[in-house]
């Protein structure tokens, strides 16, 4: 994406700006901040209400104005770059907890507001939203968006399945609200579902209703640590073919440990891997809370074996995407939490993968992560909830390199029924990048584009086929 606006003549374009500017939302021009992913936008929307957001996107089919809506704006560089931005649609204004019925356990919140804000109110009520967000600044909107989940999905599951209700806005004005407390509903369409994970292409998030749970009285990790799984030969290279064994047995090891921690009686909410370069150790972490925590995670560290801890802090990396190793062939890293509790990607130059197997095969893809970094000589990290089929992958290397990575542990994960997605690339790795792979509802995905933003305006470009 060379960032270039779409040609349209000034007049066009002062009348869009007029017309937006009489809508009666906050409206600025856009400068160098507000770029998306490499592409510019000329205005920046900053509604307050679901009302003004349609009034935006009025406008915005009347003018055939792309609109891409920004949260915190941690993540506008996943997905593909939009193929134009016209209007930055930012929802800081809408940060409102709009309803908390502690009682029942659901919150109705606002797309602009905060995780950390929300977080607070909730507390006070001795109640939490199940997912361990790390990222300050992360918005409601963004959250529901983006689709991210973190170790406790394991058991809470997603925001997909935390999301109760939804009002959003679609490409035409339209105000449609689905589930919670319902004042109308888009025939046939389970809104929540379609708009989680939807990057912005279906319409804006307007606010969403979640399930809560009680805080808990206590929580306690147990974790261990598993040796490395490469011979290293002279000099501190690693063969292939010396290491490859090594990683089947170590990846055979670390499912085990995962599975018993899964199948515990102590009834772990997590169970998280951390292996932050697949050519040096990995550790199995578990979280259990709620009474008696710390018993309980004794009996899992018991499983997890004999040089096995418990603490009573979340380890560093907790709930945190990987990142990348550096790109260095001696497997060398540091092995404390220094430093690695700092923001991670976020574009800096590192791809990031989302790799999904199904739980009995997570032994064959931690393997295949494995040999796919020997074989292209990329260091690469895994983290995530093996045993809940899902975990992230961080590499750090030159275009070429990094497709070779991508096309091979797809072919791998692919080949067992699995599935791995590029959630964000560098620029210079993302020309020749095949993001998504083989997508099988592509024509539904067309078809449900089609039916909400039938001008294409909607965050235009950011999945497979450009929709
Ligand atoms: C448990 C968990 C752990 C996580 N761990 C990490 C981590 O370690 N590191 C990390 O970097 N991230 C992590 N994330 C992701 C983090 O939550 C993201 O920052 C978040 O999902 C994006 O929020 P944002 O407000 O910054 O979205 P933005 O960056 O503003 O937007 C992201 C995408 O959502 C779209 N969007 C935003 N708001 C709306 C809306 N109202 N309606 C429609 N579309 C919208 C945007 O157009 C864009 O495509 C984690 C998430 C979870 C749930």
């Amino acid at each position: 994406m060379d960032g270039a606006r779409d040609p349209r003549s000034d007049e066009t374009t002062e009348q869009a700006g007029k017309a937006l500017a009489a809508s009666g939302v906050a409206v600025r021009a856009a400068g160098a901040d507000d770029v998306v992913a490499g592409v510019p936008p000329r205005w920046v929307a900053l509604p307050e209400t679901a009302e003004e957001i349609a009034a935006v996107l009025r406008v915005s089919e009347e003018h055939d104005l792309a609109v891409v809506p920004v949260g915190g704006g941690t993540k506008l560089h996943w997905g593909a770059p939009p193929s134009r931005c016209d209007v930055l649609l930012d929802t800081c204004c809408l940060n409102e907890v709009v309803e908390h019925e502690a009682g029942d356990l659901v919150v109705r919140a606002q797309a602009g507001l905060t995780v950390e804000a929300l977080a607070e109110a909730l507390a006070a009520k001795g109640q939490e939203l199940a997912l361990d967000v790390p990222v300050p600044g992360t918005t409601i909107g963004g959250l529901v968006a983006t689709a991210i989940a973190g170790p406790r999905r394991f058991r809470y599951g997603t925001v997909r399945d935390l999301l109760i209700g939804i009002t959003v806005v679609l490409a035409d004005g339209t105000i449609a609200h689905a589930g919670g407390k319902v004042v109308k509903n888009v025939a046939g369409y389970d809104l929540g579902k379609l708009f989680t994970g939807s990057y912005g292409t279906l319409g804006v998030v307007a606010d969403a209703t979640f399930r809560l749970h009680p805080l808990p009285p206590s929580r306690t990790w147990a974790a261990a640590s598993f040796a490395r799984p490469v011979r290293s030969g002279p000099g501190g290279d690693a063969s292939e073919e010396a290491s490859a064994p090594e990683a089947v047995r170590l990846a055979g090891e670390l499912h085990a440990a995962l599975a018993a921690a899964a199948g515990s009686q102590a009834e772990p909410v997590a169970v998280e891997l951390d292996w932050p370069d697949v050519t040096g150790p990995a550790t199995v972490a578990v979280l259990v809370e709620g009474a008696a925590s710390a018993e309980r995670a004794d009996a899992v560290r018991a499983l997890l074996g004999p040089e096995a801890r418990t603490v009573g802090e979340r380890p560093g990396w907790w709930g945190r995407l990987p990142s990348a190793p550096p790109p260095s062939r001696d497997g060398a890293r540091a092995e404390t939490d220094a430093g690695r509790d700092e923001e991670p990607p976020a574009g800096r130059g590192e791809t990031l993968l989302e790799l999904r197997a199904s739980p009995s095969r997570v032994a064959g893809a931690l393997a295949a992560v494995h040999v796919t970094a020997l074989e292209t000589g990329t260091p690469a990290a895994v983290r995530g909830s093996a045993p809940a089929g899902v975990v992230h992958v961080a590499l750090r290397a030159d275009a070429g390199r990094t497709a070779r990575f991508a096309d091979a542990l797809r072919a791998r994960v692919e080949a067992a029924d699995g599935r791995l997605v590029v959630l964000s690339a560098p620029p210079e790795a993302a020309d020749g990048l095949d993001r998504w792979g083989r997508v099988g509802a592509l024509a539904l995905m067309r078809r449900v584009k089609e039916r909400f933003d039938p001008g294409g305006r909607m965050s235009p470009g950011r999945f497979v086929g450009g929709i």
